[in-house]
């Protein structure tokens, strides 16, 4: 009887899990895994030479790719999205023949590939790429006016891919050491792009081109053109590095806004580099950049459309004020430098490393500015945006993330680690340690696992399955029987374990429980237990229970 109805239970969960999974295709499998043709060379550079036309909403040019032969090859992957198209490609002087699949180009090169060798082709390309119908979330391109009618470009493309609008390897675990964004533009207008602008030049027609070099890995979907009539300011910051060059793009419309709003710029340095340690790309400078969408953590070049006020929106997503104190833009995408930009998944399936530690920072944020209280309740109050729906790890090799909970339950599960950890300063020591031993890298989650597991000195296996592979909230069971406290772990995977700290009777106490009951003397008369609530987990008196 109970084990049929446990059947039962596991075709209905099984039947709800498939129904929101979609069937993969072999696409997904050319976008989402390293293939044959992709693992074969290694990106060095890029420099991706564009000239956008808001006049008809067109992108043309070339991309550069340098690349190290690892192994020798002949097949390269190269993708880009359909309605864009590679119209040529050229090695040594020499066109390159290639055959289309889906989104995938596949370049046949003529030459030995020698092991060790850097070698370089320019992939030309063009054409009118996908407008984005709901920015950030759906990638593609928007193309909108300010005030004024002057033409406001910017490109979102998280997930969907930067195929969508220029060639490139489009896999998250290779990232090129270095990149060149040269971005052609009507003359009266400016393009803002990674890194550093390294020159300006007119050209004879009515247009000019900006060039902007990142000195930094940077991975695909950070690369970002910001195309605006924009008024420009900056000032420079005193960081753990030395001086940080921050520069602020905004519509001329918004310019005393956003003096006042990006104020919290700066703010977000100082508490995320004591937390994470040096914001990681010096080299490149930071920029906020006003576009006509939300915002995205595109790497030293973060775009912002906030509308210069406080929360998400002007909402407060904990519900407990704190999330009122902030621009939730400037702090959310900022916080990516650390967790996105420096330390990067290799697969979608693993976006949890950027977006939970990301929520997370947001509570890291309020407790260096308002003091840890303000934290605590700024986590516990994100809470209200858990779903527990399927879980935070997605889908790997075929491009498929996981629920939206790797936000605020993502970030909760960093929390309670960190009462787990019971050493602020030890805790702060690992978040920097992580930034600093996975610099500049694209990493697994077994990766990332693994250092939380050594460094807080506790094997987290069941830890990261419970709230990250599993749906399920461990809960505390226990009961007072006799002169008994006897509690367990409930309502989790197998060999589930975790420290927890309770009060008993108003006495702060800490138990160690597992799935197994365990039992502790000494509890006569009336008894009350209470969880620390910085804790995500649940807890049920189950003395009632016969
Ligand atoms: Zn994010």
């Amino acid at each position: 009887m109970f084990k049929a109805c446990g059947m039962l239970l596991f075709i209905a969960v099984t039947a709800g899990a498939y129904a929101q999974t979609p069937a993969f295709t072999r696409q997904d499998t050319l976008r989402g895994s390293i293939t044959e043709e992709r693992a074969w060379w290694d990106l060095a550079y890029y420099h991706l030479d564009v000239n956008v036309n808001p006049g008809d909403s067109t992108i043309r040019g070339t991309n550069t790719i340098q690349y190290k032969v690892l192994e020798p090859g002949r097949l390269m992957q190269v993708d880009l999205q359909p309605p864009m198209r590679i119209d040529k490609v050229v090695q040594n002087g020499k066109e390159l023949a290639f055959r289309r699949d889906g989104n995938a180009y596949f370049i046949q090169i003529s030459e030995d590939q020698k092991k060790g060798q850097v070698n370089k082709l320019d992939v030309f390309f063009g054409g009118k790429p996908v407008v984005s119908e709901n920015p950030p979330w759906s990638g593609g391109l928007t193309w909108k006016k300010d005030a004024q009618g002057n033409p406001f470009v910017a490109n979102s493309n998280q997930g969907d891919g930067a195929s969508l609008w220029w060639p490139c390897k489009d896999h998250m675990y290779d990232e090129p050491d270095s990149m060149l964004i040269s971005v052609t533009v009507p003359k009266h207008l400016m393009d803002v792009s990674n890194g550093k602008l390294r020159g300006v030049e007119e050209r004879n027609d009515s247009t000019k081109t900006f060039h902007w070099f990142v000195s930094n890995p940077i991975n695909n979907y950070g690369v970002n053109i910001s195309i605006g009539d924009f008024a420009h300011f900056s000032e420079t910051y005193q960081g753990e590095k030395g001086e940080l060059e921050l520069d602020y793009y905004v519509l001329k419309e918004n310019l005393d806004k956003a003096k006042a709003q990006f104020k919290d710029a700066p703010r977000m340095l100082q508490a995320f580099e004591h937390w994470f340690g040096p914001y990681p790309f010096y080299e490149d400078g930071f920029k906020l950049i006003e576009v006509p969408y939300l915002g995205m953590e595109h790497q030293s070049a973060v775009t912002y459309g906030n509308g210069y006020q406080n929360g998400y929106r002007g909402r407060d997503l904990s519900g407990t004020g704190w999330g009122l104190k902030f621009d939730f833009i400037i702090i959310h995408e900022s916080g990516h430098e650390w967790f996105a930009n420096n330390i990067t998944y290799k697969d979608i399936a693993d976006m949890w490393i950027h977006e939970s530690f990301t929520n997370y920072s947001e509570g890291l944020f309020v407790d260096y500015h308002y003091g840890k209280e303000a934290g605590n309740a700024y986590v516990i109050g994100t809470r209200q945006g858990i779903k527990n729906d399927k879980p935070i790890i997605g889908q790997y090799e075929v491009n498929y993330r996981g629920s939206g909970d790797m936000y605020p339950k993502g970030g909760n599960m960093l929390h309670t680690l960190r009462q787990v950890v019971n050493n602020d300063e030890k805790w702060r020591g690992i978040l920097r340690g992580l930034n600093r031993d996975f610099y500049h890298q694209t990493v697994t989650t077994q990766q990332i696992e693994s250092y939380l597991s050594k460094h807080t000195g506790r094997d987290l296996s069941a830890f990261f399955d419970q709230y990250l592979r599993d749906t399920r909230i461990p809960k505390l069971e226990y009961q007072f029987a006799g002169n008994k406290l006897r509690y367990r772990w409930g309502n989790s995977v197998a060999g589930f374990h975790m420290p927890v700290k309770v009060s008993v009777n108003g006495k702060e106490k800490w138990l160690e429980p597992t799935t197994n009951w365990q039992e502790l003397k000494g509890y006569k008369g009336k008894n009350a237990l209470q969880v620390d609530p910085n804790f995500y987990v649940e807890a049920a008196d189950v003395s009632l229970v016969p």
